[in-house]
């Protein structure tokens, strides 16, 4: 139901109309419609169930915790839900005129929202769901709502002896925002166990399927990051394997994984004993000694995108630092693309630029394990609403000032991983 209480605008259209507009029939309906844009669309379409709220605060809503306002605020938890905002949006006009800008979040884990706030409509993806079908020939289908915690479905997997995402345990964030982003960790890509995504094409406010293939993954990178706004993930089909060496072995190639077994004389022995579980444990544990507690210290994870550079640029680098380290630079992790290499950026910034535990301002730096990791101490900054804790524009600053460092000494051009927004 709709209501307008004391200045606070809801559009919560349960069993609303009849009743709501006999409470009103002395007053001239249309002039409390246009009291805010909010009530002309309640005009113009069907209610549902949405609640779309003015003015909140996105800093509670980010693993960041900097960032202002959104002028109207939405959690969705089905595709009618969904629907509902994205047409309640279309029926209404920005503050410059034009169409109202729509912003999806999911878990605010690779964002940046600006002091200023988001001008438009910001829906939060709460589309739950996870189901698993049966086993067919070691294949084991997952389709997960969109806005569900990445790493449940990731705990779930494991717990029911599925293998293929156990090495993208403990990242924070939905599952929708893990696709966007093409989540990768320890050696692992999401695509990789990516069938299918369902997806609400905005345009046309519709449901249509993309198979992974036409889903543009990349380096963290999709389709679906590089048209913002044109599409918004409902669910996701994933293609897991049944934990059985007739079907399935684990990925312990990468180099920190390597290490954390080579230490468990049983394990370095019988690698073929490691399962799904022995790997997130040991990632879990790895991520925890490494990257900092996102609900302590505001955070985005990797801030910058390891650059890809030429192998020639990297001959002349690694004659000045001979222990810069490479890896293959393709389209997946694993693709290897003849003449260029991805070079760690954390081993720059900490060894060629020193910005590893280094302060910028107010409580904004970067954090002491990892050199790629833009920090906000906002606790330690006293009140976590304290105006002392970090701001947008000091993490901005701070990202501009480590990308020219490293353009200055290596001549290479960095692009940021997380997102501005706002
Ligand atoms: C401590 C920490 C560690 C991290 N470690 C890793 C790591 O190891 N590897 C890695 O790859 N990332 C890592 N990240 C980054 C981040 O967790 C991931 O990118 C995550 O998948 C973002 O998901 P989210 O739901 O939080 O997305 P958000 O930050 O909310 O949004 C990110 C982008 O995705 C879009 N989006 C989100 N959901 C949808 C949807 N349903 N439909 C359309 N667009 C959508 C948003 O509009 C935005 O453009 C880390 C972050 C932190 C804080």
């Amino acid at each position: 139901m709709k209501s307008c209480l004391g200045g606070i605008l809801c559009y919560n259209a349960r069993g609303c109309s009849k009743r709501w507009r006999r409470l009103y029939s002395h007053f001239n309906l249309d002039i409390i419609l246009e009291l805010t844009p909010v009530a002309i669309s309640w005009r113009n379409h069907i209610p549902a169930m949405i609640n779309i709220q003015n003015n909140i605060s996105l800093r509670e809503y980010t693993t960041f915790r900097v960032g202002g306002p959104a002028r109207f605020f939405a959690c969705v938890k089905s595709v009618d839900e969904l629907k509902e905002a994205v047409a309640w949006a279309k029926g209404q006009r920005g503050s410059d005129g034009d169409a109202l800008q729509i912003f999806v979040l999911g878990g605010g884990s690779n964002i940046v929202v600006s002091d200023a706030g988001f001008g438009g409509l910001v829906i939060k993806n709460e589309i739950p769901g996870m189901e698993f079908s049966d086993e067919t020939a070691g294949i084991v289908m997952a389709t997960v709502g969109a806005g569900e915690n990445w790493d449940s479905f990731v705990a779930k997997s494991v717990e029911l002896g599925l293998s293929g995402i156990e090495n993208l345990s403990f990242i924070p964030g939905t599952v929708g925002g893990g696709a966007v982003q093409n989540i990768g960790a320890y050696g692992v890509e999401v695509q990789g166990a990516v069938d299918s995504v369902e997806v609400l094409d905005v345009a046309r406010n519709e449901i249509v399927d993309f198979a992974a293939a036409d889903c543009g993954f990349e380096y963290r990178d999709s389709m679906f990051k590089k048209n913002p706004g044109e599409f918004i993930l409902t669910r996701i089909h994933f293609n897991l394997k049944k934990f059985d060496p007739a079907y399935a072995a684990v990925n312990v190639s990468y180099r920190d994984l390597k290490e954390y077994f080579s230490k468990i004389p049983e394990k370095s022995a019988a690698p073929e004993s490691i399962t799904p579980a022995d790997v997130r444990e040991a990632v879990i544990d790895i991520r925890k000694r490494k990257l900092p507690d996102w609900t302590k210290l505001g955070t985005a994870g990797s801030f910058f995108k390891n650059p890809v550079i030429t192998e020639a640029k990297f001959v002349e680098l690694k004659a000045a630092y001979p222990d810069l380290p490479s890896f293959p630079a393709g389209k997946a992790t694993s693709e290897v693309v003849q003449g260029f290499v991805k070079v760690p950026l954390a081993w720059i910034l900490d060894n060629v630029c020193g910005y590893r535990g280094k302060i910028h301002s107010g409580a904004i730096g970067v954090y002491q394990n990892q050199a790629l990791v833009i920090v906000n101490d906002y606790l330690s900054a006293g009140n976590e609403a304290d105006k002392a804790a970090g701001t947008a524009e000091q993490i901005k600053s701070l990202a501009a000032e480590m990308a020219q460092s490293v353009r200055e000494k290596t001549g290479i051009d960095i692009a940021p991983e997380v997102q501005y927004i706002g």
